[in-house]
């Protein structure tokens, strides 16, 4: 059988190396536009705080590792069409002027995302700075090294993480976001409160509730590039040296644009076994749908988590519907120094949107003598105790839990399930008691006062 899979990263090499391991009869052909493949976007945050060198640091692998598997893989060669009746792929090398076109039997969409641009004008590169790859972190580096003041739109992950970055460079940054809190797809109000405060103690600038209406391009000569005044629909417009763009980013599915399904913001619909409506295409990581289980619906979760997993399906289901993907939990940890915040599940406002009787609790615990903390909240389902959803912060990194209780929310598990687990002991903090522990006390003296409260009410 030959299979083409478009798009040469996370998602498009664990495709082909399952393939390679499941079938290894197989022709797998692999058509990446970059010259390069296997880059981890988690290396931009890491390069742009000096910590890590994009150009050796950020791959996990190349191209001759992944031939030497017996995968046919083109580089620098971008497929600009696929025909779906005809199964045939074309493609071109604009380097070298070379022009192909390849039948397949079965076709991996992989061709992953690219960050949504605002509807507000402005040049990428010179007032605007997005990021995604290497080119716009070699951009965005460069560009910082002579600027003062900086707007952040967007404060989702992305936003909030480079903010810090450039805070801690020294750059004066204003971080607009739209909605009422930061982070609100990941964090409950609680927790994005929390996160807001500890913004502001590094100096960031957080305006919420607002969006960026226009970008004016001002002159300015001290470094010879466009000043950028902002409206904000109100009298506090800026004027900033550049715009970092984070709004988000989009499904790269336009190749397959007519035909094939396609869900929320135009990913290319799959089914548990990252089969698209054609039966002989399949989608996987950021140009594909995920199917949520705890809200029950398709959506778009362009994280890299994914990406590898769905791959590695595909390549399972790439004969035949043999393995269906295990349940998406949405785990994810921000790529942050020294405040580290993780989740998984749902948050409680989307929970009780999706009809679950929902609570959470919300526990705080302080290292001996010390400012630091972790923090952690809990969504559960108010009747039985199953866990739906933890978010954790703090200046101690207790991340780790959001892996546990993903996995207790795909087990079903209840809280008391993990109450007296033998996890290892943390030590340093004020309450000694496990997290799992210290939430499910916390949820029995929730329960207690409003048994009482209704007792009182009754009388
Ligand atoms: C700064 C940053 C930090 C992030 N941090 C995290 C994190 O901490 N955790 C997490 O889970 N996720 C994170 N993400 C998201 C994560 O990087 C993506 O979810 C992941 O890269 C998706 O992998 P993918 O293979 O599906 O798509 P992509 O990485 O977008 O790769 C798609 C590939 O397809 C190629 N391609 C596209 N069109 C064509 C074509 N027509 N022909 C040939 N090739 C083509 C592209 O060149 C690209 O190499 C982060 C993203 C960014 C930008």
């Amino acid at each position: 059988m030959k299979i083409v899979i478009v798009g040469g990263n996370h998602a498009g090499i664990a495709a082909a190396r399952r393939i390679r391991e499941d079938y290894p009869e197989d022709e797998v052909y692999i058509f990446e536009k970059s010259h390069e493949v296997g880059f981890v976007s988690q290396t931009i945050p890491l390069f742009l705080m000096g910590q890590q060198k994009l150009d050796t640091q950020g791959n996990y692998t190349n191209p001759d590792e992944i031939r030497k598997l017996g995968i046919n893989l083109y580089i620098e060669t971008e497929v600009t069409s696929v025909d779906v009746k005809e199964k045939l792929v074309k493609y071109k090398n604009e380097e070298k002027k070379e022009y192909g076109e390849i039948v397949y039997d079965k076709l991996i969409m992989a061709s992953g995302s690219y960050p949504s641009l605002p509807p507000t004008g402005g040049k990428v590169g010179e007032s605007l700075f997005l990021i995604k790859d290497k080119h716009d972190a070699l951009v965005l580096d460069h560009f910082v090294q002579h600027a003062k003041h900086v707007a952040v739109i967007g404060a989702g992950l992305v936003g909030v993480e480079v903010s810090r970055i450039l805070a801690k460079r020294g750059l004066q940054v204003t971080l607009i976001h739209a909605r009422k809190r930061i982070l609100n797809d990941y964090l409950d109000d609680v927790m994005s409160i929390e996160t807001e405060k500890q913004l502001e103690k590094e100096g960031i600038r957080v305006l919420l509730n607002m969006r960026a209406r226009n970008y004016e391009t001002v002159e300015k000569k001290l470094i010879r590039r466009p000043r950028v005044k902002i409206s904000l629909g109100i009298d506090d417009d800026i004027t900033v040296d550049g715009v970092i763009v984070s709004t988000g980013f989009r499904p790269n599915s336009y190749l397959l644009a007519g035909q094939v399904e396609t869900g929320d913001k135009g990913a290319i619909l799959v089914d548990k076994y990252m089969h698209s409506s054609n039966p002989d295409i399949l989608a996987v990581g950021d140009c594909a749908t995920t199917y949520m289980d705890l809200i029950d619906r398709n959506v778009y979760n362009p994280h890299a988590s994914d990406a590898f997993r769905q791959g590695a399906v595909a390549g399972i289901n790439i004969h035949e519907k043999k393995q269906p993907i295990g349940l998406t939990t949405g785990t994810y940890r921000f790529n942050m120094e020294d405040f580290f915040i993780a989740k998984t599940g749902l948050t409680l406002f989307e929970a009780m949107e999706q009809g679950w009787d929902a609570d959470f609790v919300n526990y705080r615990n302080e290292v001996i003598n010390s400012d630091d903390f972790a923090s952690g909240c809990l969504v559960y389902e108010r009747k039985t105790h199953k866990v739906l959803g933890i978010q954790v912060l703090g200046t101690r990194d207790i991340s780790y839990y959001v892996n546990t209780f993903s996995y207790a929310i795909q087990t079903d598990a209840v809280i008391e399930d993990l109450e007296f687990s033998d996890f290892y002991f943390e030590h340093g903090y004020k309450d000694p008691m496990s997290f799992a522990s210290k939430v499910l006390h916390l949820i029995r003296e929730k329960e207690k006062e409003a048994l009482a409260n209704q007792e009182e009410d009754n009388s």
